[in-house]
């Protein structure tokens, strides 16, 4: 099975991330897109704004009607901070002898990857898909990135894409632009504004339901 990881705070998860998956999922002829939600992601300066729960249940209600999107309670169930290099030690341990694993990211969140927890270990341990990001107007590849990442790869002429000194693959995958962000649509709720069409229906009505990004009473 050929099996993309796809990790995200998703507060909360919305067309953007589900349309560039599927994407990435049919290029790559993927079996299967894991969601896994973040804990508590090492990069926020701030918290999420919803409980891990209320994220969780909103990617499990947005990714209901594709079997070829599943759901991973890896981070939210473990204590601490969500890195990427014990989510990605945890399912290579997990895959069975025939699985390939890719880590699926957006550009925005790749040009950050010097400064993750143990970054030069993350690579030999998977593929890496990186995708476009509306607005996020950087070079598909490796141009900009830290030395320290550069030095690890090399370019394969012949298949188009980077290889690490490991043999595994860093690809550069351009999606289609659709320029929507958890921050903006937290924005627009905090305003009061509409997020029709910016999320899935059973998104939007949990939203509703339970209250979440509402501007607090007498607060923030
Ligand atoms: P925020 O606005 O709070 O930073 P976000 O919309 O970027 O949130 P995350 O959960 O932080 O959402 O993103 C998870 C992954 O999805 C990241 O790799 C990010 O690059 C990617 N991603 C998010 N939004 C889009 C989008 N509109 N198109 C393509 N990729 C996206």
């Amino acid at each position: 099975m050929k099996i993309g990881l796809f990790g995200g705070t998703f507060d909360p998860i919305h067309w953007g991330h589900l349309r560039s998956t599927e994407e990435v999922r049919e290029a790559f002829g993927l079996d299967r897109i894991l969601f896994v939600p973040a804990a508590n992601p090492p990069h926020r300066i701030a918290q999420p704004a919803a409980p891990a729960r209320d994220r969780l249940e909103m990617v499990r209600l947005a990714i209901a009607k594709n079997p070829g999107f599943g759901l991973s309670t890896v981070e939210i169930s473990r204590p601490g901070k969500s890195y990427s290099i014990d989510t990605l030690r945890y399912f290579v341990r997990k895959r069975s002898a025939n699985d390939i694993l890719y880590f699926i990211l957006g550009l925005d969140a790749f040009r950050d990857i010097g400064s993750w927890k143990d970054f030069d270990e993350i690579f030999p341990l998977c593929h890496f898909i990186v995708t476009s990001r509306a607005g996020c107007e950087e070079p598909m590849s490796l141009r900009g990135m830290p030395v320290a990442v550069r030095r690890l790869f090399c370019y394969d002429p012949d298949k188009k894409v980077y290889r690490h000194q490991s043999g595994t693959f860093l690809y550069f995958n351009k999606i289609t632009d659709i320029g929507i962000s958890a921050s903006g649509i937290r924005r627009l709720l905090k305003e009061g504004k509409s997020i029709r069409y910016l999320v899935p229906f059973e998104v939007g009505a949990y939203i509703k339901k339970r209250g979440l990004y509402q501007r607090r009473r007498g607060g923030r």
